[in-house]
């Protein structure tokens, strides 16, 4: 019966063109493929994305915060080409953190119907200064392998609940080891090599909460050691895998890959994205109808299926109700070219910073402004002094504190202090 299964899964997969042949990004792959061996992965991955909405829907994200994410790139390289510079890393990390902050030259070719729901994610990336070991660092490194590249995916790896790729991220296969992925968001740049699933650009895993994985086993009908194993290593391989061509925006390298439309930088950018917890703008429907399949995100458009790199600005693919909008093709969740994207949604943004804040706080550690809305003195009550602070607030006698934005509008005005009034009578 489980072959049975996994020749099904295989042979849905090679009759799907949107699964076996995208020239983009492997991270939708990975779960499928990891769900085959790990029935409870998909599960925990829908679980972690679905707290992280119901949290930024009730009002508990920090929106005010910029947060600062340290990042250690990887360079693994067998021949020098694929060596790149720090240059081109320093490029890399300009893009990430001019899109991250919504300062990208084309941000001006949004739409204007989508200038609503485009937003500053008001996250920041900068270069790790000290290693896990507490000694200073670029933030960089470059090591050498005998291997000639990295393969995607294998055959095996349906039935192992592997990922060929991941042996970039150990060095007992020619890679080298995460630093701690709690601490640093790893960045692997090695040559991706081509598998029985097309090339992809680069791959992300999402998040999952490992305590909720581990108590959705069954530990009583199912003593199978090897489910622990799957929860218990996935630590060590969270972060972010990128082909060599496709990083930065000086990459001498970049026609390597024989694609273009992807030297701008923004493979990692999408990759953040799914890292961060955000799935494909287009749902990653496997078979039939995609516009069946929504992404999760209020704020996006249904899309039957990825733009693949046409940028088409006339494509309409599902209905939207009440207003039936185009596609968000310029969106960093779709399979757009580089040139063509420019934004993420306000929802999108509520997502990631939710992530960060409940699945990745050890990214953001001591960044948190943990105020309770409303408590302008953090005093832990919210009354009348909090009322006073916050009509001054509104009057301009007092400077701005985001504790008194009620709304999250980011300014303090007459519907903060009702709320705050609110509040106060409340508790
Ligand atoms: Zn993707």
């Amino acid at each position: 019966m489980y072959f049975l299964t996994i020749l099904i899964i295989i042979s849905l997969a090679f009759t799907n063109e949107e699964f076996i042949n995208d020239p983009y990004c492997g991270s939708d792959d990975v779960v499928h493929i990891k769900n085959i061996k790990f029935p409870w992965y998909k599960q925990a991955v829908d679980n972690l994305f679905d707290q992280a909405l119901r949290y930024s829907e009730d009002g508990n994200v920090n929106r005010e915060t910029v947060y600062q994410i340290p990042v250690v790139f990887h360079v693994v390289y067998n021949t020098d080409a694929q060596n790149l510079s720090n240059e081109v890393i320093q490029s890399q990390l300009d893009v990430l953190n001019e899109d991250f902050r919504r300062l990208n030259e084309n941000a001006s070719e949004t739409r204007e119907e989508f200038l609503e729901f485009a937003g500053d994610p008001h996250i920041e990336f900068y270069l790790a200064t000290e290693d896990p070991n507490g000694n200073s660092t670029s933030g960089i490194t470059h090591t050498y392998t005998s291997r000639s590249g990295f393969p995607y995916i294998s055959f095996t790896d349906l039935f192992t609940g592997n990922i060929s790729l991941d042996e970039v991220k150990s060095s007992e296969t020619g890679g080298v080891d995460a630093w701690d992925t709690n601490r640093y968001m790893n960045v692997w740049v090695c040559n991706v090599e081509e598998s029985f699933l097309g090339q992809v650009l680069g791959f992300a895993y999402p998040p999952f909460n490992v305590q909720d994985a581990l108590d959705s086993l069954d530990y009583e009908s199912v003593p199978d050691w090897s489910q622990f194993e799957g929860v218990l290593t996935d630590q060590s391989l969270q972060g972010i895998v990128l082909h060599y061509p496709v990083v930065g925006t000086n990459n001498p390298q970049a026609d390597d890959d024989g694609l273009s439309g992807n030297e701008l930088g923004r493979t990692l950018i999408h990759e953040t994205g799914h890292y961060l917890g955000l799935r494909h703008i287009w749902g990653d429907a496997l078979l039939g109808d995609g516009c069946g399949v929504d992404d999760g995100i209020i704020d996006t458009p249904n899309q039957s299926a990825a733009s693949n790199f046409t940028c088409n600005l006339n494509i309409n693919s599902c209905s939207d109700n009440p207003t039936d909008y185009y596609d968000m093709v310029e969106n960093y969740m779709d399979y757009s070219n580089d040139a063509c994207m420019n934004m993420f949604t306000n929802v999108q943004i509520d997502v990631m910073r939710a992530v960060l804040e409940i699945a990745r706080p050890g990214l953001i550690e001591g960044q948190e402004n943990n105020c309770t809305a409303g408590d302008l003195n953090g005093d832990t009550l919210i009354n009348v002094l909090d009322i006073v602070l916050s009509v001054n607030i509104a009057l301009n006698i007092d400077e701005y504190n985001s504790c008194g934005d009620m709304n999250y509008d980011n300014t303090i005005d007459i519907l903060d202090i009702v709320l705050i009034v609110n509040a106060a009578l409340g508790s």
